[in-house]
């Protein structure tokens, strides 16, 4: 496929801060980005060369957008896949609609992964009272997840009997639901990978993720593991990449069980939170090499800088108002990214800061403690506000 060179247009469905992440490493590179998004004020929409305010299946906005773009990717997986066949017809579309439909659907995502030979979570299809009822005791205590539509640990709920997986599947709609055995996870692993049309992979080293209410808190880079459960995980990442014959960037989630073992979680068809600490921490971030794909450039060393910690921030901190940025900037290995975002909302991805140290025990240790002066700050001024 021919090359698309700088100067060209390149479309973005969606406008949130991946979206936004993905627009400023195109424009870095010479690229015009256009993002559909309804949002009046959207993260990407405000820094896009131009935003179309229309719905994703808009057709006057897709038609648009396929004649302005040589090439339009998405940021968010709950895209409709029909706005990205009608896109395909006319534009190259990275990834392509069949790839993300899997990832959008857990029953079909879980199917996958186990037909590519990864290990799951123990689970079952619930799609009915009667499916609650004949539960397997032995996937209990367990999670039930929507099939569809979940993020950041919505649309899941804990359960540890058949009477509350029947409540939680009248709780979370009585939709199409998977119940995953709760596993005693040692850790938590991600590999983001990328993978070119002409089938060129490569992934990015596997980062070590803490999730604190079922939101992504911190990942640490490397990740503390045997280098041998790295290579796994990396080499798994590829596998999916490869029998979903996908163009693009994509992350595979993992959960670290007693002895090592790899047991996949979900596929995120695009670049992924976990993955942030690529903008300061390696070569090329996962955003640049979103765009490398697109545009049919070969891609981008992936080699770390050394190690790398990331630390969201959530709407939490803004709670008595805008937090002392101060505690991060001083600090010369800090790197600090918010996503313009105007309302801040308890658990709303605010922005990120990323510690880059050659000393990674001192990298993590530097990350708590800008984290703990902006936890203290908030509350201390939330403290003064109330009295
Ligand atoms: P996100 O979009 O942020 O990745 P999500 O809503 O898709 O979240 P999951 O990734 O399925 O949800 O789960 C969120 C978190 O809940 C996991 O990262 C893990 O910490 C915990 N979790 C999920 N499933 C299990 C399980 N089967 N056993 C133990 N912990 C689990
Ligand atoms: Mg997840």
């Amino acid at each position: 496929m021919k090359a698309v060179a700088p100067g060209a247009w390149l479309g973005l469905l969606g406008g949130g801060q991946l979206g936004r992440m993905f627009t400023m490493a195109a424009q870095s590179m010479g690229y015009k980005v256009v993002v559909v998004d309804p949002g009046d004020h959207s993260p990407a929409g405000s820094v896009a060369d131009d935003h179309l305010r229309a719905d994703y299946l808009d057709a006057t906005a897709l038609d648009e957008l396929a004649r302005r773009c040589a090439a339009v990717t998405t940021e968010f997986e709950n895209v409709p896949a029909e706005a990205l066949r009608r896109l395909a017809q006319h534009c190259v579309v990275s990834p392509a609609a069949d790839s993300v439909a899997v990832a959008q659907d857990r029953i079909r995502e879980k199917r996958f992964l186990a037909g590519v030979g990864l290990a799951t979570a123990p689970f079952a299809v619930i799609e009915s009272e009667a499916d609650a009822d004949a539960v397997d005791a032995r996937l209990l205590p367990g999670i039930l997840k929507r099939a569809r539509f979940g993020y950041d640990g919505k649309g899941q709920m804990r359960v540890a009997s058949a009477d509350e997986v029947r409540a939680a599947f009248w709780a979370l709609g009585a939709e199409a639901c998977v119940l995953e055995q709760r596993l005693d996870l040692e850790l938590e692993v991600s590999c983001v990978v990328a993978r070119g049309f002409d089938g060129e992979v490569r992934t990015f080293p596997v980062a070590e993720n803490a999730h604190s209410a079922g939101i992504l808190d911190v990942s640490i880079v490397p990740a503390r593991v045997a280098e041998e459960l790295a290579h796994r995980a990396r080499d798994a990442t590829v596998r999916v990449a490869e029998a979903l014959d996908y163009r693009g960037v994509l992350c595979v989630e993992y959960f670290v069980v007693r002895g090592g073992e790899l047991i996949a979680n979900e596929i995120a068809p695009r670049p992924h939170n976990s993955g942030h600490y690529t903008i300061d921490g390696c070569i090329t971030s996962q955003f640049e090499q979103q765009a490398r794909v697109m545009c049919s450039l070969p891609l981008g060393d992936t080699a770390p800088h050394g190690p790398s910690v990331m630390v969201n921030l959530l709407g939490d901190l803004w709670a008595a108002g805008e937090p002392d940025w101060t505690h991060v900037l001083c600090h010369p290995r800090a790197k600090l990214h918010l996503y313009g975002k105007d309302v801040a909302r308890v658990g709303r991805k605010m922005g990120h800061f990323t510690v880059l140290d050659d000393d990674q025990e001192r990298a993590v240790t530097t990350a708590r403690a800008i984290r703990a002066k902006l936890d203290a700050d908030a509350a201390a001024e939330l403290e003064s506000q109330s009295s």
